[in-house]
């Protein structure tokens, strides 16, 4: 699981050099960071990051500067502990580009009921404080990849 953990100004992750914890800002997520102790390199995080409450949630769909990426999924849901693994692949390669958050329906009830979740996994995009296309059902990582990518570049302007 990841270890950055997000609060309602940034997402806190951990310095690779010196183990400082740092706050990256939502709104300047897509620009580059330097730890604020040793002056290393800190990217957004290159895993998915999982949301303990709603209004962390909410403070990043509505300031972060990338897309966001939500995983809707439950610990008993089969798919779902399929798809998490191409899910950890896909944020490898996409940090700095997409956040990549997993909102477990079950510890947080309510995002799935304001979002309307009827089936699990489901996979919801969203840009600009909004969300602009949504998705059901398990996929490996080159097809979550496509339909990001796909749906991300339509919404671009
Ligand atoms: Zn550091």
């Amino acid at each position: 699981m990841s270890s950055a953990k997000l609060d309602r100004s940034g997402v806190l992750v951990t310095c690779p050099s010196c183990g400082k914890t740092n706050r990256l800002r939502y709104a300047t997520l897509a620009s580059a960071a330097r730890c604020g102790a040793c002056q290393a390199r800190l990217t957004a995080p290159a895993e998915p990051v999982e949301v303990s409450d709603a209004a962390a949630f909410d403070a990043v769909i509505a300031s972060s500067s990338l897309p966001v990426v939500v995983d809707f999924w439950a610990p008993w849901c089969g798919p779902c502990r399929m798809m998490a693994p191409e899910l950890d692949k896909v944020a490898k390669g996409a940090a700095g580009e997409w956040v990549i958050l997993k909102v477990n329906t079950d510890a947080v009830p309510e995002l799935g009921d304001r979002f309307r979740i009827r089936s699990i996994p489901t996979l919801a995009i969203f840009q600009g404080g909004r969300e602009i296309h949504r998705a059901a059902g398990a996929r490996s990582a080159a097809d979550i990849r496509a339909l990001v990518d796909k749906n991300v570049a339509v919404h671009a302007s």
